[in-house]
C-alpha cells in the first residue's frame, strides 16, 4: 500500500508553521496513543503514521529532503521494514516536550509544567478565602492572614542534605533528571521518577525535614486589600505559596475576596443603591432628607414636592472607589413612598376631608386613566 503524504497524515498545509505541525501532531498523538487505545491496531497504526510524519516534518533538514524527494528520500536501501524506513532517524526530533506534556496529562502526575528543572519542582499555589465588609472594601485595609504551608527548611537551606553534606548525582538518571524509555518504535523521554527531575539524590538527609528541603509551617503575612475590591476579586501574591522543592520557585498565593452583603447598601460594580422610605405627605409636600453614605458620613437630598414613588436621586461620587484609580462610582437613592397604616381618628378625619377636596389636577395619572377607560367603554 502506498504511503500517505506526511502533510495529509497530519492534516496540515504544506506551508504549515512548526507550531501548526506540532499542534496537529499533538492532537493525533493524544487521540491515538496506544495507552489510550489498548489493543486497537488501527489506532496504533495511526499513531505510528502520525509520529513518523511529525518526526520528519519537525526536522528542518528531513523536511527539506521530504519536500524535494517525497518518501523516496528515506528509502535508502533499508526499505525492508515497510512504512517505517524513516523512523530510526527520529531520536533527534523534537518529541521530548510533546511527550512530556502529553504524559503529564495522562498520568496526572501533578506537575504544572514539564519544561526545565526548576518548573518541575515549583511549589504549589495556595488559595485563601477572605471575607470582608462593604465598608472595608470601600476603605481598603491591611490584614494579617495566617495559613499552613510548606516552607524552605532552615537547617539545610532547602537542599535536603545534612549540613556539611551535599546531594549526589541521581543514580537513576545520572543527573540529567530525565530518563528515556522505548515505547514501540520510538523513544520517549520522561522525568526521572527517582529525583522528580532534579537530577540529585540525597544520601545524607537533613534530619529536620527528612531530606525534603521543605517543612510544613504556619505562616503569617500581612496583605493589603486595595480599595474598591468586589465580591469575587482575586488577588495574586506572587511567590507567597508553597516553597518549591530543592531550590525550585515558590508557588503563588491567591486571595479570594468575599464581600458580605450590606444591610443598607446594595452594590452593582462601583455604584451603590438604596431605598429610602418617605411618607406620602413628605412626597407630596416636598422635604429634605438626610441619608447615610458608605464613608460613614451623611448627605442631604432635597425631595421636591410631588415626588413619585420609585423616583431615583443620584449622588455623584458617593459610590465605591474604582480599584487602583482615584474615581468613585455613584450612589443612587430610590424613594419609596409609604402609604400610612394604623391611622388614628384625627388622621382619618383629615384624610377624609382631603379626599373630598381632591381634584383631577392633583392626580393627573388617575385622570388620564379614567379618560382612557371611558373611551374604551364607549367604543
Ligand atoms: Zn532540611
Ligand atoms: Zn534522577
Amino acid at each position: 500500500m502506498a504511503k500517505r503524504d506526511y502533510y495529509d497524515v497530519l492534516g496540515v498545509k504544506k506551508n504549515a508553521s512548526p507550531e501548526e505541525l506540532k499542534s496537529a501532531y499533538r492532537k493525533l498523538a493524544v487521540k491515538y496513543h496506544p495507552d489510550k487505545n489498548p489493543g486497537n491496531k488501527t489506532a496504533e497504526d495511526k499513531f505510528k503514521e502520525a509520529s513518523e510524519a511529525y518526526g520528519v516534518l519537525s526536522d528542518k533538514s528531513k523536511k527539506e529532503n521530504y519536500d524535494n524527494f517525497g518518501h523516496a528520500a528515506f528509502e535508502n536501501g533499508g526499505g525492508g521494514r515497510g512504512g517505517f524506513s524513516g523512523f530510526s532517524g527520529f531520536s533527534g526530533a523534537d518529541f521530548s516536550d510533546i511527550f512530556e506534556d502529553f504524559f503529564g496529562d495522562i498520568g496526572g502526575g501533578g506537575r504544572r509544567s514539564s519544561r526545565g528543572r526548576s518548573s518541575n519542582s515549583r511549589g504549589s499555589d495556595l488559595r485563601y478565602d477572605l471575607t470582608i465588609t462593604l465598608e472595608e472594601a470601600y476603605l481598603g485595609k491591611k490584614q494579617n492572614i495566617q495559613f499552613s504551608t510548606s516552607e524552605k527548611c532552615n537547617t539545610c537551606k532547602g537542599n535536603g542534605s545534612k549540613p556539611g553534606f551535599s546531594p549526589d548525582r541521581c543514580s537513576y538518571c545520572g543527573g540529567s533528571g530525565k530518563i528515556r524509555s522505548n515505547q514501540g518504535f520510538f523513544t520517549v523521554q520522561q522525568t526521572c521518577p527517582q529525583c522528580a527531575g532534579v537530577g540529585e539524590e540525597i544520601t545524607n538527609p537533613c534530619t529536620d525535614c527528612n531530606g525534603q528541603g521543605n517543612k510544613q509551617a504556619s505562616k503569617k503575612i500581612s496583605v493589603t486589600i486595595p480599595k474598591g475590591v468586589d465580591d469575587g476579586t482575586r488577588i495574586r501574591l506572587a511567590g507567597k505559596g508553597e516553597a518549591g522543592v530543592r531550590g525550585g520557585a515558590s508557588g503563588d498565593l491567591y486571595l479570594f475576596i468575599n464581600v458580605k452583603s450590606h444591610d443598607l447598601f446594595k452594590r452593582s460594580d462601583v455604584n451603590l443603591f438604596f431605598e429610602f422610605p418617605i411618607s406620602i405627605a413628605d412626597a407630596a409636600l416636598g422635604t429634605t432628607i438626610e441619608i447615610p453614605t458608605i464613608d460613614g458620613k451623611k448627605a442631604k437630598i432635597k425631595i421636591p414636592d410631588g415626588t413619585q414613588d420609585g423616583k431615583q436621586f443620584r449622588l455623584k461620587g458617593k459610590g465605591m472607589p474604582f480599584m487602583r484609580r482615584t474615581e468613585f462610582g455613584d450612589l443612587y437613592v430610590q424613594v419609596k413612598t409609604e402609604v400610612p397604616v394604623s391611622l388614628n381618628k384625627e388622621q382619618k378625619e383629615l384624610l377624609e376631608r382631603f379626599r373630598k377636596i381632591e381634584n383631577e389636577k392633583s392626580n393627573p395619572s388617575i385622570k388620564k386613566f379614567f379618560q382612557k377607560a371611558k373611551s374604551f367603554w364607549n367604543s
